[in-house]
């Protein structure tokens, strides 16, 4: 993390938003106007595509941490400079480990988080195509990744942003906001966003 200190405040902190795949424009700035709010300076970086070697064509997704794994060593993501985290944004179906798919997961070994956004659209579960409650959902789980990338574990707040999603419909129930708990939890680590 780059972050400009002053008595132990938290002034600022950088961010890369990185694309994989194909990503609408207005989209991309809705997540750097949301994390600006959160004073997280964000830098919007070209796409590039998704390493075809995460792909199991059995379960037809891709492992996330296959991705991560495999585009740490991308020169256009240079995650060689590890002092500036990264975000990772694809529309392609992601899972994990033992889980059947994930709304996002994040590491810290390698300043790396990464939200798909395939299942947090309506049309996914068969219902008609709403921007707005996409977006809702995307800042809510971008928010969310972060949230564990400043050291947050899950909150059992349903409300707060921390709480653990395991459906969408968890996604709907919680606020794009840190619970007050949160907030001290971060304060305390000399975080102060939101
Ligand atoms: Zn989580
Ligand atoms: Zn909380």
């Amino acid at each position: 993390m780059r972050f400009l200190i002053f008595e132990n405040i938290i002034l600022i902190m950088f961010l890369r938003v990185v694309p994989v795949g194909e990503i609408y424009e207005g989209i991309l700035n809705l997540v750097k106007d949301e994390l600006e709010n959160l004073n997280i300076k964000c830098r919007i970086m070209p796409k590039i595509p998704i390493p075809k070697e995460a792909y199991n064509q059995w379960r037809k997704q891709y492992n996330a941490e296959v991705v991560m794994n495999m585009l740490s060593n991308v020169s256009e993501v240079k995650f060689i400079d590890k002092s500036i985290p990264t975000l990772l944004l694809t529309d392609f179906d992601l899972y994990y480990s033992g889980l059947n798919f994930i709304f996002g997961l994040e590491d810290p070994t390698k300043s790396c988080a990464i939200v798909s956004l395939a299942r947090l659209k309506p049309e996914f579960y068969d219902e008609r195509p709403a921007r707005g409650l996409l977006e809702e959902r995307i800042v809510k789980e971008v928010i969310h990744e972060l949230g564990h990338y400043l050291g947050l574990d899950h909150c059992s707040n349903s409300k707060c942003v921390m709480s653990f999603s395991p459906s969408v419909f968890d996604v709907d129930k919680k606020q794009k906001e840190f619970c007050e708990n949160c907030k001290l939890i971060m304060i305390t680590k000399g975080i102060n966003i939101g």
